[in-house]
């Protein structure tokens, strides 16, 4: 028998040893703060959705630690809904959260499923992924996270603004909801109906973080048919957007279940997701902050590229600025910064190389701009000790 719960929230514990089929798998309870502070460290803003998610995912793991107990109460499960623009963070916070558990995470795409039969994934699959990622614990695997990816998209006939039911589309909610509210699952351990002579491997889903997450576009004409505050949402996020495209981030806040209901997405499959958290488009400085700041940031990753050929890459503010506005003007949040840089700099990558002994490539705004090269100064080159 398990320790018993105490008040130190850093519990660990065992939760297979009670079946001996299975090997052994220990989750750790973090506090909401904790989880909330290593969020901060990869996925900037969002504040309201990392906070909403932190505390889901600590109820979460009680509950589980809950129910090894016999407990006569049982919680329920807390899947989550994210809504939010493309590119603002919803599958990085799923990531994030599994490598802070150190738990198996996968992600799926659910415009790929198809009722089981047709030509496509059986939405089974995304338990075979987990069982993979796990290495085949399936203590593990059934302590996961999974996210769901393009969820929006499976209530309708296609991505147009139409919200016509489509029957297919509810056949995969169904499927969906089985294994969101919890089942055993037989999943063959290889995947696919390539190979029919494995044998099925029992997967019980209660206890896997189901998170969902979907731009939802159109969603907002719903909500604000219903309370009419379409028209607060112009830009009103903490900060200005150079794009000054429309931001649905008021009006997302105040979604209900009958929109989503209206929507296309079954009842019962949003019942089975109660934690709903809205993700805002991204402002200017949070685009900024996202190039320089996070672990990880883009902006070291290139700085490193070129430090491995004694180059030092440095960028004028200015020119960040602009990067920003480019990336702003594609619509794609800040899955655009990437791209952007990726042209900006992809000529340099090229020829640096071959170049004679630069040590020091300042990135210009008028570089950006297309106006004049970059500021390079040529120099001997320092042998880095090793
Ligand atoms: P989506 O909301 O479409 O799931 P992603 O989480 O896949 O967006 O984001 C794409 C990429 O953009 C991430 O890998 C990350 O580099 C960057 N990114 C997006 N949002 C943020 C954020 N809030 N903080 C830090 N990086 C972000």
């Amino acid at each position: 028998m398990p320790n018993q719960p105490s008040k130190n929230s850093n519990l660990e514990i065992n939760l297979s040893e009670k079946d001996d089929s299975k090997e052994s798998f220990k989750v750790t309870l973090q506090k909401p703060s904790k989880i909330k502070s290593y969020m901060d460290s990869y996925v900037v803003g969002q504040e309201n959705a990392k906070k909403s998610i932190s505390v889901a995912v600590y109820n979460h793991y009680k509950r589980i630690i809950n129910k090894s107990y016999l407990s006569d109460v049982e919680l329920d499960k807390s899947n989550i809904l994210l809504i939010g623009p493309t590119g603002t963070g919803k599958t990085l916070i799923a990531q994030t959260l599994a490598r802070f558990l150190s738990v198996p995470f996968a992600i799926a795409d659910a415009t790929t499923f198809t009722e089981a039969g047709y030509v496509g994934e059986d939405v089974e699959n995304i338990l075979v992924r987990l069982l993979q990622v796990a290495n085949y614990n399936i203590g593990a695997a059934e302590r996961g996270i999974v996210y769901i990816d393009e969820i929006d998209k499976v209530g309708r006939k296609s991505a147009s603004a139409s919200i016509t039911r489509d029957v297919s589309g509810e056949g995969v909610q169904q499927a969906l909801l089985k294994i969101l509210e919890g089942t055993i699952s037989n999943v063959p351990p290889k995947g696919g109906r390539k190979h029919p002579e494995q044998s099925l491997v029992s997967i019980d889903t209660s206890n896997i973080l189901f998170i969902c997450g979907g731009s939802f576009s159109g969603l907002e004409d719903i909500i604000s048919k219903r309370t009419n505050v379409g028209d607060l949402g112009f830009n009103s996020n903490s900060g200005n957007n150079s794009s000054g495209k429309f931001d649905n981030n008021h009006v997302f806040k105040n979604v209900v279940h009958e929109d989503l209901v209206e929507f296309g997405i079954i009842p019962e499959l949003i019942g089975r997701l109660p934690v709903v958290s809205t993700m805002s488009s991204l402002s200017d400085s949070e685009m900024l902050k996202i190039l320089t700041d996070p672990k990880n940031a883009l902006l070291e990753q290139y700085k490193k590229l070129f430090q491995m050929e004694n180059v030092i890459l440095d960028f004028e503010q200015k020119a960040l600025s602009r990067i920003v506005e480019i990336a702003q003007s594609r619509n794609s949040g800040a899955r655009a910064l990437r791209s952007v840089l990726e042209n900006i700099l992809m000529d340099l990558m090229y020829n640096v190389p071959d170049m004679d002994k630069p040590n020091k490539i300042m990135i210009t705004e008028k570089f950006i701009l297309g106006e004049s090269k970059p500021l390079i100064s040529v120099g001997s080159i320092k042998k880095k000790s090793a």
